[in-house]
């Protein structure tokens, strides 16, 4: 047995660099924590190849006193923790690791000056070897540059992903923050290009800036109090929302935060309106006293222990159905001629819902209160007739699925089949997983085949996205997706799948951006493929809520019985209930 040993410092530094900084992103997210911190009223945070190049994040804050600059560096040394009370904790660093994490992994230099100091100085860190502080040039603030992520432990460095997925890690951590501080001015350049250059502004200004013009037209405020937890914000109505979670903003005491807890509640609070599988958009400020949470819970710092977790649950909950279910309420009583049903309920409300989820939003809409009373006969005008059923069906031996009898809530197709098997359908399911099955077949016959738009079409996207389809343009090209760059971060639509119909392409595109995104560089490309597919099916296909005419629904019976694989839809859920006669026959006790 060998003796035990104190680590060097050195050591201790580059373990602890693998469990804080694993990834320039984390960098990114303790130099802008500490610049926040700093006071800083402008942040500026450029990125080279995703940051594993180099990470310069640039503030006007206090700045480092020439003294304090070698401590500033070393492990454990804090200015912001001085009584060893780790429960009020005000500030968002606190443990004195970030620097000498860094400088253990990469090369770091810090350059600052305080209000009073005649000049700046500096100190380089490389490796764990510290310098000397040196005098420099610069204005009041700090200025770090960090170089060469992790080139003092390679073992790390090959675990980097694809500059591109750096960068939007990187991305996403100044988002939140830019989020969670909007009387801050937020710039963050990648590659040389200004991803976003954010003045300092109020919450609602900030909350549309980032969560995109899509959502922006069509945010719902948030306000809510329950004890003493309150929450504030805005989310994006039902009609608004992504593939991924990545347009969930959730800040609580100025912290974002990614907390399992607030997450499922947002998901909680949505089930009922939107379609299975979509992710709301939503910016949620949440103040809690400091002493009904623990932060210390992870070293990143993102995750929180709630003391009361079910009355956080039941505020989110609360507020977040509050909003939802009266979207127009305030505005309408106030001004009753302003009342427009197009600007202020979501489109999901409307008559012809375009996104697949009708029942659940006639349900929704029933359950408003009686006090609606004027949109309640209004939205009555969206109601369904339970089923239309067809006069005429006669089921054919030779069709196992049978003939169409009925459509139940414009959603459900309902068939007798010749041996007495009832068979139910959901239309939309159904069609989905039959779109996704002959592209995926075209694909593999050698291209998707194609319908030129008659009009190119122009769709904005944040930079990221915008470079994340380019690079993609080869493969999407053979799915039958033709597009070109446009210019600074639009894309042009040139033509798309001929089997999808004719959907709009600004969502399919921003949701395929959102699946390149989620899946990041190193997935390999017969996922990607299939993930695709998968999302151009959706938008492709006949959505709930559609009336169907007889001949239509038995065509859709016969390709489902002739299309192996037909009966779960692209997202596993079933596409088709069969009930035999034996079954029902047991169903009734008859045998
Ligand atoms: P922590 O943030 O947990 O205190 P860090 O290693 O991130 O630990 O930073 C160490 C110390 O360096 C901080 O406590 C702070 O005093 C000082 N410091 C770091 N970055 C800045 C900055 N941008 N402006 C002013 N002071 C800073
Ligand atoms: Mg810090």
């Amino acid at each position: 047995m060998k003796r035990i040993r104190l680590l060097s410092e050195n050591t201790v530094n580059r373990i602890a660099a693998g469990e804080v900084i694993e990834r320039p992103a984390a960098a990114v997210k303790e130099l802008v924590e500490n610049a926040i911190d700093a006071g800083a009223t402008r942040i500026g945070v450029a990125l080279v190849e995703g940051g594993i190049t180099r990470i310069e994040v640039t503030d006007d804050g206090a700045g480092i006193a020439a003294d304090d600059l070698p401590l500033a560096v070393q492990r454990h040394a804090t200015s912001k923790l001085d009584d060893e009370d780790l429960v009020q904790i005000a500030t968002l660093g606190f443990r004195g690791e970030a620097l000498p994490s860094i400088g253990a992994a990469a090369r770091l230099a810090i350059t600052s000056r305080t209000a009073d100091a005649a000049h700046a100085v500096m100190i380089r860190v490389e490796g764990g070897r510290v310098g000397a502080v040196e005098p420099a040039s610069g204005a009041p603030g700090t200025r770090v540059i960090v170089t060469d992520m992790f080139f003092a432990t390679p073992a790390r460095r090959k675990f980097l992903k694809h500059p591109r997925t750096e960068a939007d890690h990187a991305e996403a951590v100044v988002s939140r923050l830019a989020m969670a501080w909007p009387n801050i001015a937020f710039r963050l350049q990648i590659e040389g290009r200004t991803v976003f250059d954010l003045p300092a502004q109020t919450m609602a200004d900030r909350v549309a800036a980032l969560l995109g013009d899509d959502a922006a037209n069509a945010l719902l405020p948030v306000e809510h109090t329950r004890g003493s937890l309150h929450i504030s914000g805005f989310i994006a109505s039902p009609a608004h929302t992504r593939a991924t979670s990545a347009m969930q903003y959730l800040v609580v005491n100025g912290r974002p935060v990614t907390d399992p807890v607030l997450r499922t509640s947002v998901r909680v609070a949505y089930r009922d309106v939107i379609a299975p599988g979509r992710q709301p958009v939503v910016a949620l400020f949440l103040d809690i006293p400091s002493e009904e949470l623990d932060v210390n819970v992870h070293p990143a710092k993102t995750e929180l222990r709630f003391r009361d977790g079910a009355g956080v649950r039941a505020l989110v909950i609360g507020a977040l159905r509050n909003a939802l279910l009266v979207p127009a309420q305030a505005e309408d009583i106030s001004h009753p001629s302003s009342y427009t049903p197009t600007s202020h309920v979501p489109s999901a409300w409307r008559p012809t819902p375009s996104h697949g989820y009708a029942p659940a939003v006639s349900r929704a809409v029933h359950g408003a209160p009686p006090s609606l009373g004027m949109h309640e006969a209004r939205l009555d005008l969206a109601a369904t007739p339970a089923a239309r059923i067809l006069p005429e069906a006669t089921p054919s031996p030779d069709h196992p699925l049978g003939a169409a009898v009925a459509q139940v809530l414009d959603t459900y197709v309902l068939a007798v089949a010749a041996d007495g098997a009832l068979v139910i359908v959901d239309q939309h399911a159904a069609h989905e997983r039959l779109t996704h099955e002959e592209l995926a077949a075209q694909y593999v016959e050698g291209g998707v085949r194609t319908q030129p738009l008659l009009l190119p079409s122009v769709v904005e996207f944040s930079p990221g996205d915008a470079a994340r389809l380019l690079s993609h343009a080869g493969t999407l090209e053979k799915l039958g997706l033709e597009i070109e760059e446009f210019g600074g971060s639009a894309v042009l639509v040139r033509a798309l799948p001929a089997a999808l119909g004719n959907p709009d392409p600004a969502p399919l595109l921003r949701d395929i951006a959102d699946e390149l995104g989620e899946m990041g560089e190193t997935v390999a490309l017969a996922t990607k493929l299939d993930a695709v597919i998968a999302r151009l099916a959706c938008h492709g296909s006949i959505r709930a809520g559609r009336k169907m005419a007889q001949a239509e629904m038995d065509a859709l019976l016969r390709q489902l019985e002739t299309t192996p694989r037909a009966t779960t839809c692209s997202h596993g859920r079933p596409t088709v209930l069969k009930l035999s006669r034996s079954e029902l026959e047991r169903m009734f006790g008859r045998t």
